[in-house]
């Protein structure tokens, strides 16, 4: 294996200013491929980049002339240059609400801001990440896509999958809500469900992939990983364009499997690497549900290990018990001087609850999960409310009706009559 990897570190696929791949333990590179671990080490690879540099006002008008998607970045990511023609759900550039009824609810006074990426193609963050690995899945000729998924992700495949030309088979677990489920088969590709939890279905999916049967398929959180981490950097690059070219203070960020949160931390620095917005130092936080908490538990306890978990929680997006970048979340976290925090179910029932009554934003569980942890973090003093803050929604509410349903219905069903009416006390 390790004569291979030194056999040529020159890539023949051209996608951007992609240079590599690179090991994030040892360094060692690779040219760029459908690879995920280092030969040498088995760490995890990483893209790297030949960056423009030098002209940091030429590249904000070149972006700020660019389409109103995450294309507008694409001289930052692994993608070819004419990425915009090509056919893709185009994601991205979604609002950066000013949230100031819930500032006040949590007693923040240096700006609280919702970054609201419900408002993606199939309501979720997942279709950045997928809108990369589908270019890269061309790049490398595949023909299927493919994807171990905790719901969301199926259905940002599936549809990316019709959209862009592929045949899709995506792997969830058998329990997921109806909403997810839906949303992953009705763009009319494969779903199979997994007769476990999200680590037996990744686990799965590794071996498919070793197999004939997994010949020419793009797994995008697995093969392609590399690649589909990148667009989680368009996050960093959103926020800080939309608050004028300017890093937030602080942000809360939700962790699955960890990737998003490591790499808003990538896009935050490459954003400062190149004379994007001015240095300062800033903080971010890591949001779990108790119930699958193997990362805040570890931060809590000091620990570099993240000890598995077996997930029990509502918040089923988040629900990866054995996270591969649960690491570097906590390296980042400590690094930052952020935290890792965790509610419980009915806390995130409670802050799906607030935020809708404070904003009008109906978050799915994961966005519970954050906004319930926010709150926390700000009552423990681990949040400073002088200092401006990002919370990212990172999914819509109508894929998780279950969570709420039960303690959200009508005020009172009644005859059609102004004498009812009257009579359930609503007329104030
Ligand atoms: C997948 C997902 C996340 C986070 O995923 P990572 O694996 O940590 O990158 C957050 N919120 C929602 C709604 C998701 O579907
Ligand atoms: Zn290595």
């Amino acid at each position: 294996m390790a004569v291979q990897a030194a056999e040529s570190t020159t890539s023949t696929v051209s996608l951007g200013p992609a240079a590599a791949l690179s090991c994030r333990e040892c360094g060692t590179r690779f040219p760029l491929g459908p690879i995920f671990a280092c030969q040498e080490c088995f760490g995890p690879l990483e893209v790297a980049y030949d960056l423009p540099s030098g002209d940091p006002e030429g590249l904000k008008k070149q972006i700020e002339a660019g389409p109103n998607n995450i294309w507008r970045y694409a001289p930052l990511l692994p993608v070819p240059a004419d990425v915009a023609d090509k056919p893709n759900l185009n994601p991205g550039f979604t609002k950066l609400v000013k949230a100031d009824r819930l500032a006040a609810e949590l007693g923040v006074t240096g700006g609280l801001y919702v970054k609201d990426d419900s408002g993606n193609p199939t309501h979720s963050f997942k279709d950045r990440v997928v809108a990369i690995a589908v270019e890269a899945a061309r790049a490398f000729g595949f023909t299927t896509l493919s994807c171990s998924s905790t719901g969301n992700l199926a259905g940002a495949v599936g549809a990316a999958a019709r959209r862009a030309g592929f045949r899709s088979c995506v792997f969830i677990p058998h329990d997921l809500e109806a909403g997810k489920v839906v949303m992953a088969a009705v763009y009319g590709g494969d779903l199979v469900g997994i007769e476990g939890n999200y680590d037996d279905v990744n686990r799965f999916c590794s071996e498919l992939i070793g197999d004939p049967l997994g010949e020419g398929w793009g797994f995008v959180n697995v093969n392609l990983r590399p690649y589909y981490g990148e667009g989680s950097k368009t996050l960093a690059y959103e926020i800080c364009e939309q608050l004028g070219w300017e890093l937030p203070d602080q942000l809360v960020i939700p962790i699955a499997s960890g990737s998003q949160l490591t790499k808003i931390d990538k896009g935050l620095k490459e954003l400062i690497a190149l004379g994007l917005v001015e240095d300062k130092p800033y903080k971010i936080f890591g949001a779990q549900a108790e119930g699958c908490s193997p990362v805040s538990t570890a931060f809590k306890a000091g620990h570099d290990v993240v000890r598995p978990q077996k997930p029990n929680t509502i918040a089923k997006s988040l629900a990866i018990g054995n996270p591969a970048d649960g690491p570097y979340v906590l390296d980042i976290a400590r690094r930052t001087g952020g935290a890792v925090e965790d509610v419980n179910d009915e806390q995130v029932v409670d802050a799906i609850k607030l935020l809708a009554r404070t904003e009008g934003i109906f978050a799915e569980t994961a966005g519970g999960v954050t906004v319930g942890v926010t709150k926390k973090l700000i009552e423990n003093g681990q949040i400073d409310p002088a200092k401006s803050l990002v919370v990212l929604n990172t999914g819509d509410g109508l894929k998780t009706l279950d969570a709420v349903a039960p303690t959200t219905g009508p005020t009172a069903t009644i005859r059609p009559s102004l004498d009812a009416f009257r009579e359930a006390g609503l007329d104030k």
